[in-house]
């Protein structure tokens, strides 16, 4: 497993109850995202009404479903979550839609994975609150239809793009989690080591904070191996020099890159003349899947400008030369 993958990985806890900010005003960064539902959470409790279908889509790790768990809190209302993979069946949506009360905050993780079958499912769930279902099959087969109480559909997924535009039309509020800029990266894991009852200072978590990949999950995922570090290597505390003694040796560099990121960079410019090339041809290329290129990869190395992606293919840019301290071919796309 990568180290710094923005997935939950292993054992690792996939919500981490010590350090998970719970309300609105402990959620770090992402300022247009806090405002805004800020402004629609008080403004639906104000009516007495539930809040409007909210869809939330950035790459993994940026805090979708904590956010769902906060829409949730701050309305006062309970949150059941399940995920697109998981609901195989119309009937599988159907259960969990009835068990909703008034209200409810019903999360869907990775939407954009819905079959179709229950995609039908849920949008007169979503629109008029019913549910209209056949159960049974061949001759004995009958619809069913329910009213479902007032509730708010929470949809988390990496791509907007994802969705059908059915699916998408339906939601009244869209919001898109950016990648963390490092000063609030630095507060997340200084939150986080005092969560954890850590001794880290400023320097230590801003060093933790520049090698996160923009991403909360990895912030306290290092955070972590430089605590076992620091325990090891040192009295404990988390300065900058444990920190990155520690992250080096775990192979993160000074952008937070990993092997994985060296490697698809690494490959452009030396087996595709740093492109452009199609993403399928990469993907072959380093044996990953296509959608973690696209969905965990290449966001990250986009924003940070080692990557573009044009209507040819995707294409490294001179920063990912010089990253790498190669001198760009004349001859090249420069
Ligand atoms: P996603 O659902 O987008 O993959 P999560 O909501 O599971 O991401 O977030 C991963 C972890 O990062 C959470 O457990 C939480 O501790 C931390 N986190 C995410 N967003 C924030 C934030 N804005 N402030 C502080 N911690 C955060």
């Amino acid at each position: 497993d990568r180290l710094i993958s923005a997935e939950a990985q292993g054992r690792e806890p996939r919500v981490d109850y010590a350090i998970r900010p719970r309300r609105l005003a402990d959620y770090i960064g992402q300022p247009a995202v806090r405002e805004q539902l800020g402004i629609f959470v008080d403004a639906a409790r104000g009516r007495g009404e539930s809040l409007d279908h909210t869809l939330v889509f950035g790459p993994p790790g940026l805090g979708k479903t904590t956010l769902a768990n906060i829409i949730a809190a701050e309305m006062e209302v309970d949150i059941k979550s399940t995920s697109g993979p998981v609901l195989e069946r119309p009937g599988d949506l159907a259960a969990m839609l009835t068990s909703l009360e008034p209200g409810d905050v019903l999360f869907i993780d990775e939407i954009h994975r819905l079959s179709s079958t229950v995609e039908e499912v849920l949008y007169p769930a979503m629109e008029d609150f019913q549910l209209d279902i056949m159960i049974g099959e061949g001759p004995a087969a009958r619809s069913i239809k329910l009213d479902l109480p007032r509730f708010t559909l929470v949809g988390a997924t990496t791509r907007a793009g994802l969705l059908t535009s059915p699916l998408r039309d339906r939601f009244g509020i869209v919001q898109r989690l950016e990648f963390y800029g490092v000063e609030d990266l630095t507060s997340i894991v200084a939150r986080s080591a005092r969560l954890l009852g850590l001794e880290a200072d400023p320097e230590g978590a801003l060093e933790i904070a520049r090698r996160s990949r923009g991403t909360p999950r990895i912030a306290n995922r290092l955070l972590r191996r430089v605590r076992d570090y620091a325990q090891v290597k040192g009295d404990g505390r988390i300065d900058l020099a444990i920190a990155s003694r520690a992250l080096d040796m775990l192979h993160v560099d000074q952008h937070g890159l990993d092997h994985m990121d060296r490697r698809l960079l690494l490959m452009m410019i030396e087996k595709f003349d740093g492109g452009p090339v199609g993403v399928d041809s990469l993907a072959a290329a380093i044996g990953e899947e296509r959608d973690t290129i696209e969905d965990v990869l290449e966001p990250y190395l986009i924003q940070q400008g080692f990557m573009l992606r044009t209507a040819r293919g995707r294409m490294v840019t001179r920063g990912a030369y010089r990253h790498f301290g190669i001198e760009p071919d004349d001859q090249g796309v420069f």
